[in-house]
């Protein structure tokens, strides 16, 4: 590991100044090839790229079924394994091999209703993915398969390259479509692997995914007897396989392949494998039995983490002094988007990602118009400097325009329904959302219990953690294994032995009422200096302030005008408005404040806690070098994890975030990149320091 890990570029990271100089967005970082397609006389799908079909033309149900499924012999290790079973695909194509599996593991449900296995992760990486359309037609081949290729087809992401995490109505199944390089994707991924389904065209039509590297990155991502299946019985796939500890059988192939080949990895027949060169030893705690969850905060963070682990079957208890959603996320309308970093490719692909996946989350939990409004979002380009900023991004990256794309004036003028003076970029898809409402409906599921009470320490009890309240108790029965501190600005207090510098920071909102504003007919959210939603309930959302060191809870005539200075970026007809309550008595609105919780380096803290003081004495050689570091596991106070520090981006950032810490409670592979994960872990910081030579 080289100096330059999202950890250790901190320095960089941290510094605003300086921020051009880490990982810029570029365009190969961004950019994504479609599949090209050739559709035969009988309708059937060729790569142009690799001049080969994608499935047998005759029966690919069957081929799927004889090459993938039964060598896997995936039902009966389903009825022996508990937890996450995760099998991972090389080319996902036209999604068939994940559709058939989905169909063995309903048939395994309905069959074992006591359900000892209790979620599927399938994983599968893709270079050139279809589209939409293309998708549909090939599976249009398959029309027994209907009722499950229409979940897939409308749940397929945008051709926007990186993790997509996506959920289906049988709770328990997961698909994580890579839409990468197998060779970039494998190693990001944290591992453990159970099955793997080696498919990606022949070694002699496609050499360069066929390599060492693949061999080996799948080594260090197996455990004992994770089995593989593949198409392929070539020579050299074999002799690297075999190298890498795969133990290996040449079967009959499926039609008129001659042969194929399946196995299982035995470590022992491997090469010496460090577990810890593909998985650093701050992003693997040590998994802890599940026996409570307790969530600290009833926010956009704590709702989101409740259901991320309810719909994995497990119960929670959710713990806020207030009740649901009062604080920071009792906003009437968020803005939920993707602010962008021109300069900062860690950012930018998090909050891609989790923009992405708060939206699949909305249209699960909510119907437009009960919560949310999907009317599209212009982020202005109001002053030189954000035009600036807009054109580097759009030069530097490649991203379909149902993610975003610019709008001249004219345009932005046609979408918001106003006369814009500056165009912007546009997030068709994003708009806004009441916190508040999504965080009830994910409340709903009946494994959530809230409670309602201050809780004021996190306290150690044996192996668990009991919750000490204001009223100084403990009730001694009530012991947690795990914690999930999700709190915002109160968690330093709940944490006090941890260094987690979050800030505070001050934001006031301005409704405005529309009574005799009628003829401003704004259409989507529009954000400048500040944001302006659609009107809802008969007013306007207007914020909000921004006040650094500020704990005023009160509400401010003078931060009221503020807002309303906001006014002159969002076109004529407000401009208007603006002007004609300038001459007005400055007057008091109705509103509310809040106050956004923030980090250093405008990442949310998702992960579990370093036991700071231990990692401080164990892994003190990274102050010398950071890529020293131990070859052990960094200890944690374990059960305890954070997420927090989501700043005002909580709808874009917190879903990601919550699946992040279930897949850690649970022992899943992540549903981000592992340098995302680490970007995001609570103990960076602290790190940091240490590499510093400042702790
Ligand atoms: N499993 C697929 C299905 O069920 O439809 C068929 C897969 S098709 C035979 C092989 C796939 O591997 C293609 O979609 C191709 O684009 C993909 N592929 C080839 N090389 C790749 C690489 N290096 N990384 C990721 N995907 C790759």
């Amino acid at each position: 590991m080289k100096k330059s890990s999202n950890l250790a570029s901190s320095k960089i990271v941290s510094s605003k100044k300086a921020s051009s100089k880490v990982a810029p967005v570029n365009p190969a970082q961004t950019k994504l090839q479609q599949a090209s397609i050739k559709w035969d006389e009988q309708g059937q799908p060729k790569s142009e790229e690799f001049d080969d079909f994608y499935f047998n033309t005759d029966s690919g149900i069957d081929e799927s079924r004889f090459v993938y499924i039964n060598p896997s012999n995936l039902q009966q290790r389903w009825q022996q394994h508990s937890g996450s079973f995760t099998l991972l695909e090389t080319g996902f194509g036209t999604g068939l091999n994940f559709i058939t599996t989905w169909l063995e593991w309903r048939e395994f449900q309905r069959n074992n209703s006591e359900q000892v296995s209790n979620h599927l992760h399938f994983i599968s990486i893709e270079k050139f993915p279809l589209n939409k359309d293309q998708l549909t037609q090939a599976l249009g081949l398959f029309p027994q398969l209907k009722h499950l290729s229409d979940q897939l087809i409308a749940e397929y992401p945008l051709l926007v390259k990186g993790f997509h995490s996506l959920q289906f109505k049988d709770q328990n199944l997961t698909l994580t479509l890579i839409f990468d390089d197998v060779s970039s994707a494998l190693p990001q991924l944290n591992g453990p692997i159970d099955a793997w389904y080696l498919d990606g065209f022949s070694p002699a039509k496609n050499p360069d995914m066929w390599t060492e590297d693949l061999y080996s990155s799948m080594a260090q991502l197996s455990r004992e007897h994770t089995s593989l299946a593949t198409f392929t019985a070539a020579g050299d796939v074999r002799r690297g396989l075999s190298a890498a500890g795969f133990k290996l059988n040449k079967v009959p192939g499926f039609g008129v392949k001659r042969e194929m080949m399946h196995g299982t990895f035995m470590q022992s027949q491997g090469p010496l494998l460090n577990k810890f060169d593909h998985i650093k030893p701050w992003l693997s705690p040590e998994k802890q039995t599940i026996k409570h969850i307790a969530i600290i905060g009833a926010g956009i963070a704590g709702c989101t983490t409740a259901y991320a682990l309810a719909r994995r079957g497990i119960k929670v208890t959710i713990i806020d002094q207030h009740g649901i959603a009062t604080e920071a996320s009792g906003n009437p309308q968020g803005a939920m988007y993707a602010k962008l970093a021109a300069g900062e490719a860690t950012h930018s692909n998090i909050y891609i990602q989790g923009y992405l996946q708060s939206l699949r989350w909305l249209k699960q939990q909510l119907k437009p118009g009960d919560g949310w409004d999907n009317c599209g979002l212009i982020q202005l380009a109001s002053s030189e400097k954000e035009v600036k900023r807009q054109q580097k991004f759009i030069e530097n990256t490649d991203y379909p325009d149902q993610l975003l794309h610019s709008l001249s004036q004219e345009q932005a003028s046609a979408i918001s329904g106003l006369t814009m003076n500056c165009g912007g970029l546009f997030f068709p898809d994003a708009g806004w959302v009441s916190p508040q409402r999504l965080c009830q409906q994910l409340l709903k599921h009946p494994l959530i219990k809230l409670e309602q009470k201050s809780i004021t320490k996190v306290a150690k009890s044996g192996d668990q953690w009991q919750l000490i309240t204001d009223k100084n108790e403990a009730q001694q029965d009530k012991v947690y294994s795990h914690v999930i501190i999700a709190c915002a600005n109160q968690s330093q207090k709940l944490l006090p032995d941890c260094y987690l510098p979050t800030k505070s920071i001050r934001g006031q909102l301005t409704y405005l009422s529309d009574n005799n504003k009628s003829d401003i007919k704004l259409k989507t959210v529009l954000c400048g200096k500040g944001y302006i939603a659609p009107a809802n309930n008969g007013s306007f959302c207007l914020g909000a302030s921004y006040n650094i060191k500020d704990d005023e809870t009160e509400m401010r005539l003078s931060d009221h005008q503020k807002n309303l200075e906001y006014l002159e970026d969002f076109g004529q007809e407000f401009q208007q408005l603006h002007q004609e309550l300038k001459q007005q008595e400055p007057q008091s609105f109705p509103g509310r404040t809040g106050f956004r919780c923030t980090t250093p380096d405008y990442l949310p803290i998702a992960g579990p806690i370093l036991d700071e003081k231990v990692f401080d004495q164990e892994f003190t050689a990274i102050r010398k070098n950071l890529a020293r570091y131990p070859r052990q596991k960094a200890s944690f106070l374990s059960g305890l994890y954070a997420n927090i520090g989501h700043g005002s981006r909580g709808l874009t950032s917190a879903p990601l975030c919550a699946e992040l810490i279930a897949s850690y409670i649970c022992g899943e592979n992540f549903p981000l990149a592992k340098d995302h994960a680490e970007a995001l872990l609570p103990g960076r910081f602290y790190i940091r320091e240490m590499v510093r030579n400042k702790r």
